[in-house]
Formats: structure tokens, sequence, C-alpha cells
């Protein structure tokens, strides 16, 4: 598989460090607020990719972080005078919520970063004892100027670095390449831990290098998030991690890009800004909203608009309306010409597609040239009963990937109803049609609606 790798620069080809497995690291939600769409474009390809790996037959090992103390949370709770925990763990469950309706995979682990401190002290001591960490002011820094590669990931020119300068807030700018804060002593009315640093708390890069390490080891295979968290974020994890251990931190780092919102960017001053709790409340269904944020590549700009979500509504219900004539058909046995060369072709024309960089736009049209030729031939009625058991299989390892068809399906028909629409077959050959219609009320009065087709009987729940 090829993926561009943020690190070098350029596409490359796809090796794990173990065969099979895949170790990856996603910087996980700030549980200040709800997530909005934004922060969810990127969860949701994460997901995308993770899927994509487990189609393609690898093991993922993921783990996401919950920052549960920086900057904003803390500013948070103390402007409504709840205790960190108590304000961030409502945050935390509403995520969880959100990404469930969104059908992201859980991950493996979701370390919080109030439960690691002694993992972060620990990486930062060894960080004060090689002389790469100093004590100034309120807090402990990371010295720039100890770690020569510093800038390699964000392409940074050497000059941008202002050697000495110290920024310590959270979240900053290119304009401010300076010395960044480890660890902040700490100030009043704030939450501090007790620890062989002194009192204090941690600053918001060092929880993903601790987090990441402690559950993927020292080198892991890949690393993801916004493009926003290239600088400083993902910068400030690699100095930290590779000051520390000595080893290379990341073998392939894939950035997602911005979401904007009729094309300018989202805020909650334009009046343009959407949680998926505002959108659901509005009307739309997870599925479709999961679908819009996954239709765009990854390293291109996502337009969200509700026109774009009308449209994706419409394509996503052809997905849905294509599977439930598969499994409501009652399909005779037939044999279906081509059956195998076209499922052959099609599965591997997706793959190819998911093997050139998550080519997300190939893998949609494979998908939908499938579901067009798939119609085309139940309304030639060349669909048996096995074949379409094949067909079905075939689309839910294309939708293993995307997972966009409603869980569960519509079902089966119990035995009895099963016998009833037997019964109304054979009377319907029999040409007694008064008695045919009398078996199709009583399968009505039971919730399902019969019509007849070319490729059998078809049934849905009325
Ligand atoms: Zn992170």
């Amino acid at each position: 598989m090829k993926i561009f790798n943020t690190l070098n620069g350029r596409m490359e080809e796809f090796v794990s460090l173990k065969e099979g497995e895949v170790g990856l690291y996603t910087c996980g939600p700030t549980v200040y607020d709800y997530a909005h769409i934004g922060n969810f474009r990127a969860y949701v390809f994460e997901d995308f990719v993770r899927r994509t790996f487990e189609y393609l037959g690898y093991r993922v090992v993921q783990v996401m972080n919950l920052t549960d103390v920086d900057d904003k949370t803390i500013r948070r709770s103390q402007q409504e005078g709840v205790t960190l925990r108590e304000y961030t763990d409502r945050y935390i469950q509403a995520f969880f919520e959100d990404i469930a309706l969104l059908g992201i995979e859980p991950a493996e682990h979701y370390p919080r970063a109030t439960d690691h401190i002694p993992e972060m002290v620990a990486i930062i001591e060894d960080l004060l004892a090689k002389g790469i960490a100093y004590r100034k002011g309120d807090g402990i820094y990371f010295d720039l100027a100890k770690f020569p590669k510093y800038g390699a990931l964000a392409k940074l020119d050497k000059a941008q670095l202002k050697s000495g300068a110290r920024v310590d807030v959270d979240e900053y700018d290119k304009e401010n390449v300076q010395d960044f804060a480890l660890w902040k002593e700490a100030k009043e009315g704030e939450p501090f831990w007790e620890t062989s640093l002194g009192k204090g708390r941690p600053g918001w890069h060092i929880e993903c290098s601790a987090m990441s390490m402690k559950y993927l080891g020292p080198t892991f295979d890949l690393h993801m998030g916004g493009v926003d968290n290239i600088f400083p974020h993902h910068e400030n994890e690699i100095a930290q991690s590779e000051a520390h251990t000595g080893k290379p931190f990341v073998r392939y780092w894939l950035h997602v890009h911005h979401l904007i919102v009729d094309g300018t960017k989202m805020s909650k001053s334009l009046g343009n800004f959407h949680t998926l709790r505002g959108l659901i409340e509005k009307g739309f269904r997870p599925e479709v909203i999961r679908f819009l944020l996954l239709s765009t590549h990854y390293r291109k700009t996502l337009n969200f608009s509700f026109d774009a979500l009308a449209q994706m509504e419409k394509s996503w219900q052809r997905i849905v309306n294509f599977q439930t004539e598969l499994e409501g058909t009652l399909f005779g046995e037939k044999e279906t010409p081509g059956l195998e060369d076209w499922l052959q072709e099609s599965r591997s024309k997706f793959r190819a597609a998911l093997e050139d960089d998550l080519n997300i736009s190939q893998a949609l049209n494979t998908l939908f040239e499938f579901i067009k030729e798939g119609n085309l031939r139940l309304s030639r009625g060349e669909i048996g009963a096995s074949a379409a058991n094949l067909i079905s299989e075939t689309l839910k390892g294309f939708d293993s990937v995307f997972n966009l068809l409603p869980r569960g399906g519509q079902g089966e028909l119990t035995e009895e109803q099963k016998g009833l629409v037997e019964e109304r077959n054979r009377f319907r050959r029999e040409k007694n049609f008064p008695e045919a219609d009398r078996v199709r009320k009583l399968l009505l009065d039971q919730g399902i609606l019969i019509e007849d087709t070319r490729n059998g009987v078809r049934w849905k729940r009325a």
C-alpha cells in the first residue's frame, strides 16, 4: 500500500514493523466542549484508514488519547466552578456517544492524560538529566538547540527558530518556534500533581509522547492527526520522544486536511459552526454525515454544505436500496453469466483504489459501478439465490471499509413466513389468485410486504 508520508514529503510503500500488524496512534480530542464536524472529519478518516488496514488483512492496535488537562480544559472547568475531572468526564462521555453514532470502530486504548502523569514525569526527568530540558521561570522547557532535527516534519526553516526564547501556551503558531513547555509549575487555583518535579502539571505535547510510547513502544508504524497538528504538536512529540529514547519515533505520518463550510472557515461567530448533535437535530442521519466526511480525499480540503449533505443522502440511499433488494428478494436458483469474473474484478479494483494512497474517490467509483451493474443484472432477471448471496457478501466487504449500511439490515423471515410465501407462490402458479391474495394479506398483517420481481418475490417490512 502506498501512502503520503508527511515526514519525507512523498508517497511511500507502507511496510509495518511487525508483519500483519499496524501500531497506530491518533491524536484524540481535547475534552473541553463537544467536538465539531471538522474534528470528526479527522476521526472518520482515521476510522477509514483503520478499516482499510483490516480489510487488507492487518490487525490494528490503535491508541487514541483523551486530553483532559491543558489550558482550555482548566480554564473552562474554572469558569463553571467544577473539578477538572467532573468537567472532562462530561465531554468524554459525549465524545464516545458521538463516535458510536458515526460508526467509528473503537480503538484498543483510550488513555486519559491525567492517568499518565508518572509516565510524563519520567520522560521529563530523563530530558533534564540529559541537559535537553531546562528549568526556567515557572516551568520546564525543551531546548530546541539541543535537538538538531527539530522542524523536519513541518519543514521549518532554521531561521525561524528563536533559540533561547520560550513559549508556555499549549497552542501556538509558526511565528513562535521557541523552546516549549514540558511542565508548568502549579498556579494559584489550578489543578496540580505532586511529583518529583515539584507541584505542577504537564504541557499538552508531552502527553502524546508518553501515552503513545507506553502502549505502542518507542518506535511505531503510523501516527495520524489533522494538518494543524503538524506544527507545533507533532513536531514537539518527535523532539521529546526521540531525544528521550534515541530511536526513531514514528515511521509514517498521515495528516488530514481541513474542513470548511460553504467555502469559508467554520467559526462560531459566522454562525456556520456545526456539531454532530446539531446536524442530527436538523434531521440528518449520522450515516449520511459520515459519508460526507469520508467522501473527499484526505489531502484535499473538504467543503461542507447542506447541498452536499442532500446529495450524499441520495447516493447513500442507492447503496441501501441495493442491499435491501439483495437481502429482501427470495431468489430462485439460476445461473448468472460471468458472475465470478465480475466479482473478482470489482474486488481487485476496490483493493487497488485503497492501496493507492487511500483513494476514496476511486473506491467509491468502484462501489457505485458495482451497484449499477448489479441493478442491471437484477433488472434482466439474471440473479439467482447463490449469486445474490455472493453479491451481497462482496457489497458488505466493501462496506466494512465505509461502514455506511444500516447496522442489522432488515433481518430474516421466520420459517412460518417463508412457508406462507411458498404457499402464495403455489397458488399463483395454479392461477388461484384469490387464495394468493389471501396469503399475501396474511403476511401483510404480520408487517411483511410482498412484491413480485423478475428475480423472485421481494419482501420488506411494511
Ligand atoms: Zn497528540
